[in-house]
Parts: C-alpha cells; structure tokens; sequence
C-alpha cells in the first residue's frame, strides 16, 4: 500500500554500474523463474525453510542455515565460493543444489537530501522502485509488494498502472538486500537500516506468504535484525487479512486511512465498499488489542478541497479518539498527515499550506500527535507518491486477477 503512489512507465533506463561487479551475479526476474527451475534461490528462504533445506535437502546440520543467512545477509555475498566457514565438500554440495540470486538494479540515483532510490528490474519489461529515507537516528527503506496494484484507489498513480503480479519473496528481501549492500549496513554494528515500510507499489496484504516470509527475514537476528515494531506493514484495509497477520506475524500496522466518513472513502479507496471504516476501525483494534502497548498508524493524504477541510478534520480525531477508548490506551492511534503529491493525469491537488495547518490544527487540539509528512528526495523524483516504475503487459492480467478476484467471492471492489 502506498500513499500515494505514482507509477509512470518509463521508455528506457540506463544500467547502473555501481553494483554489478563480476562476482556478483544480477538476473531479471524471468532469469530468476528459469534459475529456480533448476537450483533453489536461497533469497526466498527464511531462516526455517532454509533450515529445512539444509536438513531435508542436503542431509546436514540446521545451524549451516545460520551461517549461509548470515553470508548473504550481514556480509552480501551471492557467491557460495566466497563462504569460507563451510567447508569445500558442503560447498560443493550447495553450488549443485542452490544459488542465490538478487534483483537487477537497472539504475540508483541518489538526492541532496541523502534519500535514495533504486530502479529494480523485474520480469517482461516491468520495474519497481525501492526508496531509502535517511533521517535523525534512523534509515528508512520503502519496499515494494507488487508491480502495480488491483485496489484501484483513485488518487493512486500505481492504480493506473494496472496490476501485473505478485512479488516473490526473493524480489521482496532483495530490495532490502540492495539497499543494505549499498549502504554498508550490517546488522548490529554498521546499522544504517533501521526500519521498513511497506508502503511501496501493492498492497502487501494482497500478496501474503510472501511479505510475511520477507518480514520474517528482515527481523531475524540471521538476517537484517531489525525490532519487530520497526516493520511496517501498510495497507488499504483488507479486513481479513489484517486479523491473520495478528495470528502469523507482529510488525506494526500502517493503514491507509485519507478519509473520516464512508462516502468519501468509497470514492477514494474503493476497498471500502467491502471493508467499510467501522469493520475497519475494528480489525485495527483486534490487532492493537493482542499486544500491550501497541498502536496503530493511520496515513492520511491531504488533498485540496477533497478530504482537508475542518469537518473532515473534526471526524478524524473522533474517529481516533473513539480508537483510543476501544484500545483502552491513549495515543494509540497516531495519524501521518501526507501532503498529496500530485502527478500527470490526476484529478487532484496538493492542500494549501494554509488548510494543512489548520488540518493540523484541530488534530492537536483534540490532543492528537499528527506530524506533517516532510517531502523527501524531491530532486530525483523519490518524494512520496513520485515514484517512477514500469508495469508492462497489465491488462490481460488485471482482467484475469480481477476475475480471480470475483471468483473467490474476496472482494468486488478490485474489479
Ligand atoms: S492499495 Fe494499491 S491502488 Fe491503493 S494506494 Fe496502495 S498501491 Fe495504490
């Protein structure tokens, strides 16, 4: 879930050279599928099913899983040769069975303002981006779900894109990778990643297994150790799924909220149809619920004359309030103001300043903390809702998705 996002397809892209070296192996997606067919890409493992790889695959010892995550994790090493802790037989062993296979970064381009962005590769002319947000004390990685995205959310440029498919959990723990590579984080010591957010291109929800066995891998101490509450999962809403991630995972939740009252969010985020605020409100509270001191971020995009006058103000903070008292906590719902960034074709505008603070305003008098989004990486296009991807060959399969869609009777607003 991203908020907004803005996906405009690109006609050609440079190939960047700072991370290609001769020993480091870089393939599409397609190459990644054709890869998998033979040899298991140890990328898409987390620390158990790498551990049930060495155990039921290779007849060894399950702490071997350690010492590979830590390898390709801690140390971003894609070549088994170079893991000097194995031993030449087992190393052997794993070349015949495994490789490890990372995304292809068609460019990186870095801003000013120390944010940086990343041009990933993936299969049939498709390509995400992957955004890092360094800020006081902490380095924030923004990390894609799918190319495109079937949710439709109107001020959304991603959802004009169409949807293509799902992201493995490879091309997932790979943006992270990517990024930690480039920034010399290593887990524990040189932490320069300290959290992620789901908050890219898709709706994480919508793509599961996947996200939740990347997320696994981006908090264990094996692989980016990064403190559960320091994952963020962002999502439009879907309802179901958010009680399952209470049952499979504990990261933070993020939802994209961007408006008080039902009709408004119908218009903005079609999934509401379904999942309307108060069902919504009510997955929030069961997920804060099952953990002490837990909150929950609500985003909230300002648009001029859309969602950003008083009265939507004044519904929000009751809404949260109202959060508040179900969670038995205060501040347990915090809001992210988001000023709308607007892009080509969009029938929507960025709040005056004027409205934002007064947005803010009533917000603080209702004791609510509702910081105002600061825009990031403006000069290389990365700020919030000004990302640039590609996503090819949509319409046949958004038809088929939606269609998918119907069939399990999921959702009727993706269609
Ligand atoms: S759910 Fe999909 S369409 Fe809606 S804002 Fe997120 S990426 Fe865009």
């Amino acid at each position: 879930m991203r908020t907004p996002c803005t996906v405009r397809i690109r006609s050609k892209t440079p190939r960047s050279k700072s991370l290609t070296s001769s020993r480091q192996r870089t393939f599409t997606a397609a190459d990644m599928t054709e890869a998998s067919r033979q040899k298991q890409n140890l990328l898409e493992l987390d620390r158990e099913g790498l551990e049930r790889f060495f155990v039921e695959t290779l007849d060894e010892k399950k702490f071997r899983a350690h010492q590979v995550m830590k390898w390709i994790h801690h140390r971003h090493v894609t070549s088994i040769e170079e893991m000097t802790d194995l031993g030449k037989h087992l190393r052997a062993k794993l070349e015949d069975a495994a490789e490890i296979v990372v995304p292809n970064v068609m460019f990186d381009k870095p801003s000013v303002d120390g944010t940086h962005k990343w041009l990933l590769g993936m299969d049939g002319g498709n390509a995400i981006e992957t955004v890092y947000i360094p800020d006081k004390g902490r380095g924030t990685l923004c990390v894609s779900s799918q190319v495109g995205c079937a949710l439709n959310c109107t001020f959304c440029s991603t959802a004009t894109q169409g949807f293509n498919r799902n992201l493995s959990t490879a091309e997932i723990i790979g943006q992270v990778w990517v990024a930690a590579k480039h920034l010399g984080n290593i887990p524990h010591r040189e932490r320069k990643l300290t959290n992620v957010v789901m908050m890219g291109m898709g709706e994480p929800l919508m793509n599961f297994d996947n996200v939740v066995r990347a997320m696994s891998v981006m908090r264990d101490d094996f692989g980016y150790g990064l403190a559960n509450k320091r994952v963020t999962l962002s999502t439009a809403g879907l309802v179901p799924m958010i009680d399952k991630l209470a049952q499979e995972s504990d990261v933070s939740l993020a939802v994209s909220l961007h408006a008080p009252f039902d009709e408004l969010r119908d218009e903005l985020v079609p999934l509401n149809k379904k999942y309307n605020i108060a069902t919504l409100m009510d997955a929030c509270t069961r997920y804060a619920l099952r953990k002490k001191g837990e909150s929950v971020t609500f985003e909230y995009t300002l648009m001029q004359g859309i969602n950003d006058q008083p009265e939507h103000a004044r519904a929000l903070a009751r809404l949260m309030r109202d959060f508040d008292r179900s969670v038995q906590m205060k501040d347990a719902a915090k809001v992210n103001l988001i000023p709308f960034n607007p892009f080509p074709g969009t029938r929507y505008a960025r709040s005056k300043a004027d409205d934002i603070r007064a947005f803010q305003q009533v917000l603080n008098n209702a004791g609510l903390v509702a910081p105002v989004r600061r825009t990031r990486g403006d000069d290389i296009d990365a700020a919030c809702g000004q990302l640039k991807g590609q996503v090819l060959d949509r319409t046949r399969r958004q038809a088929e998705h939606a269609k998918r869609l119907k069939q399990t009777g999921d959702f009727d607003a993706a269609a």
